[in-house]
C-alpha cells in the first residue's frame, strides 16, 4: 500500500491553504490532498459573499474572533504579495432606527475587544456623506472589511502547494478511514470508480459539509461530541447595474440573535455588482437552487434602508450552504480545530463547522494546523 506522511481531505479554501502552508515543510510527494470533485472549490468556498471580514461580532477569545482578526491581516498581505484581486472597500453596520443604536455600541465594544482597532461610530451626517442613498440614523464604520476574488485565491494556493511538492488528486472521494495505531488507512474511490487505500501518518479532515461523515468513519458518535453538521442554506439575490452603482460599500444591519447569521445584507462584488444575502434556511437536502418566491422576503429586509429598490428589482443569484454545528435554536458555536489525541486518535486533526468567517480565516487556520503538528 502507498504511504504518505500527511493526507488532507478536501480542496476547499481551507484544505488548499493547509496544503500550501505544510508543503513547505514536508518532502516532495509526502503530502497528498484528496478531493472528490474534478476541480478545487466546487462547494462552500465558491458559494459565499467573498468578504474579508474584520472579526467584529464573535465572542472575544473564540477561534472565530482570533483567526478572523489575524486572517484578515494575513489575507491582505497575501493578496498584495501574489496580486490576488481584492479591494478594501469598507463596511457600514447600520442602525435603522434609534432603538438599534445601543446594538451598534455593543458591536463597537465587541469589535475593539477582539482587536479590531479601526472601528468608528458615525452619526447620520457622517454616514450620509459616505453613502447618500442609505437611510439610517447611525453606523459603525469598518474600513478594514473588504472583498476578494476567492477563485484567484484558491488558484494561487493550489499553485503554491504543487510548486512545493504536494500531490493533489481530484476525483478521489474518501469513503472510509481506519485507525491503525500509528496512522490511518484511508480508502478512496479513484476516477475509474475503483476502491484503493493509502496509509498516512497525519490525517487532516477539511471536508466541509462532509467533515462529520469523515469522523463517523472512525466509529465516533457525532452527537456525543457535538460534531454533527446541520447544513444551513443561504440564498442571494442581485439587482441591476444602475441600482448597484448607488451604493459603494458593504451595508449590514445588526446581526441575528446567537449569530445564526449576519442578517440579509448588501455586498458588492469586485465587478461592482450589488448582491443581497444570505438568508438562513436549515435543510438536510443539499441543493443550490434559489427560490424566486423569496424575493419579497429580501425586499422586506432591505427596503427600509435602501428606499431606491423595488420588489421587482430582486433577481435570483446563487446559494451556498453553511456547514453549521450550531443546530437550530442552539447558542453560538465556535470553529472546531482539534488534534484528537484525547479521544485516542493521535495524528488526526479535525476542522469542523468552518462556516463564516472561514474564507477570511483560511490562512490563519493553516498556521494553526501547522502549530498543532509541530
Ligand atoms: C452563504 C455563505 C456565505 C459566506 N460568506 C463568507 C464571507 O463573506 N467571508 C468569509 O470569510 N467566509 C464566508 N463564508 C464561509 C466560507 O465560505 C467557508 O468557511 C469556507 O469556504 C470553508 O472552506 P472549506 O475548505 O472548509 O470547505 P469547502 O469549500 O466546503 O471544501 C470542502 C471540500 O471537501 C470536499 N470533500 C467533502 N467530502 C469529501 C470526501 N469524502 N472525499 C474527498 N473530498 C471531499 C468537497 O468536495 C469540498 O471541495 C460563507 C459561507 C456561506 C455558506
Amino acid at each position: 500500500m502507498e504511504k504518505v506522511e500527511l493526507l488532507i481531505i478536501g480542496a476547499g479554501v481551507v484544505g488548499l491553504a493547509i496544503a500550501a502552508e505544510l508543503s513547505k515543510q514536508f518532502e516532495d510527494r509526502s503530502l497528498i490532498l484528496l478531493e472528490r470533485h474534478s476541480k478545487f472549490g466546487q462547494e462552500t468556498s465558491s458559494r459565499n459573499s467573498e468578504v474579508i471580514h474584520a472579526g467584529i461580532y464573535y465572542p472575544t477569545g473564540s477561534l472565530k474572533a482570533k483567526l478572523c482578526v489575524e486572517g484578515n491581516r494575513r489575507l491582505y498581505q497575501f493578496c498584495q504579495e501574489w496580486k490576488i484581486p481584492h479591494e478594501r472597500i469598507g463596511k457600514l453596520i447600520i442602525a435603522r432606527n434609534e432603538s438599534e443604536i445601543p446594538v451598534l455600541e455593543s458591536i463597537l465594544v465587541q469589535g475593539r475587544s477582539n482587536g479590531v482597532t479601526d472601528l468608528e461610530m458615525l452619526d447620520q451626517d457622517q454616514l450620509t456623506k459616505l453613502e447618500p442613498n442609505i437611510r439610517a440614523v447611525a453606523a459603525v464604520n469598518s474600513p478594514s472589511t473588504g472583498i476578494i476574488d476567492s477563485h484567484q485565491l484558491m488558484l494561487r494556493l493550489e499553485w503554491l502547494a504543487l510548486e512545493q511538492g504536494a500531490v493533489i488528486a481530484y476525483r478521489h472521494e474518501v469513503v472510509g478511514v481506519d485507525f491503525k495505531g500509528s496512522g490511518y488507512e484511508v480508502t478512496y474511490r479513484n476516477p475509474a470508480g475503483q476502491l484503493e487505500s493509502i496509509h498516512c501518518r497525519w490525517l487532516i479532515n477539511c471536508a466541509g459539509l462532509n467533515s462529520d461523515q469523515i469522523v463517523s468513519f472512525l466509529g465516533i458518535n457525532l452527537d456525543d461530541i457535538g460534531y454533527r453538521i446541520y447544513p444551513c442554506k443561504g440564498e442571494y439575490f442581485s439587482v441591476s447595474n444602475s441600482k448597484s452603482a448607488l451604493v459603494s460599500r458593504l451595508i449590514y444591519p445588526p446581526p441575528l440573535k446567537e449569530l445564526k447569521g449576519l442578517g440579509i445584507h448588501a455586498t458588492k462584488s469586485l465587478d461592482g455588482r450589488l448582491r443581497f444575502g444570505p438568508n438562513a434556511i436549515y435543510s438536510e437536502t443539499l441543493d443550490y437552487d434559489v427560490n424566486e418566491d423569496h424575493a419579497q422576503e429580501f425586499y422586506n429586509a432591505v427596503n427600509t434602508y435602501m428606499p431606491f429598490l423595488k420588489s421587482t428589482d430582486f433577481l435570483p443569484d446563487m446559494a451556498g450552504i453553511r456547514p453549521k454545528i450550531q443546530a437550530p435554536g442552539d447558542p453560538f458555536r465556535d470553529f472546531i480545530v482539534c488534534h484528537e489525541t484525547e479521544r485516542g486518535f493521535e495524528g488526526l486533526i479535525n476542522l469542523i463547522g468552518i462556516e463564516s468567517p472561514g474564507l477570511t480565516s483560511s490562512l490563519s487556520l493553516a498556521e494553526m494546523v501547522k502549530d498543532l503538528i509541530s
